[in-house]
């Protein structure tokens, strides 16, 4: 059983064998959760990104997927980015969204990683609406296989803790 863990704060601050980055596909780094892990975690988490870059992701990384480097220096042991889809009224990306949890956690498995703390992907800067981004992120983790034993979703403000908060109740 994996039991979901709420906490309001930053994620650079946790404590957990693996932290989830809101990338971008560049890999190289911008603004929100992004910015604030290269910050916290060192050059050597960008500079690992710049080897994915020259070797396998070449293009980047997909919407949905994700993949692993150093967490530097931050609390952690890996730093798992993925690449949440941007919010649009034309098209549903629900799925892209769902496959960014789903992803992370098999990256997770693959790293035997037990606890992963994971940020409201997509709520920031690419404007999904938080209540459906906290539903989407609470049933997905519900619905994954996985060894992780924790799940630590970590909110920034109050407004997206309340929003998790619902979806565990
Ligand atoms: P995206 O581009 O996927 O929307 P953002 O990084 O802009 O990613 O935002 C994702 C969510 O993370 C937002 O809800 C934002 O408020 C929150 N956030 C920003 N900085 C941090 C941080 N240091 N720790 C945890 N959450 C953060």
């Amino acid at each position: 059983m994996t039991s979901i863990v709420l906490v309001r704060g930053d994620i650079t601050q946790q404590h957990v064998d693996a932290l989830v980055n809101a990338a971008n596909s560049s890999l190289l780094g911008g603004g929100g959760v992004d910015g604030a892990i290269h910050r916290a975690g060192g050059p050597e988490i960008l500079e690992a990104c710049r080897a994915l870059r020259a070797s396998h992701y070449g293009k980047g990384l997909r919407t949905g997927q994700a993949v692993a480097t150093t967490a530097g220096r931050l609390p952690a042991r890996w730093v798992i980015h993925t690449v949440g889809p941007r919010f649009t009224h034309e098209e549903d990306r629900s799925e892209l969204l769902a496959s960014c949890y789903r992803e992370s956690l098999r990256v997770a498995d693959e790293l035997g990683a037990r606890t992963v703390a994971f940020p409201a992907i997509s709520t920031g800067i690419y404007g999904w609406p938080i209540d459906d981004g906290a539903r989407i992120a609470v049933e997905t983790v519900r619905a994954t296989p996985t060894a992780v034993e924790e799940v630590r979703f970590v909110l920034f403000d109050e407004r997206a803790y309340e929003a998790f908060a619902a979806q565990v109740r």
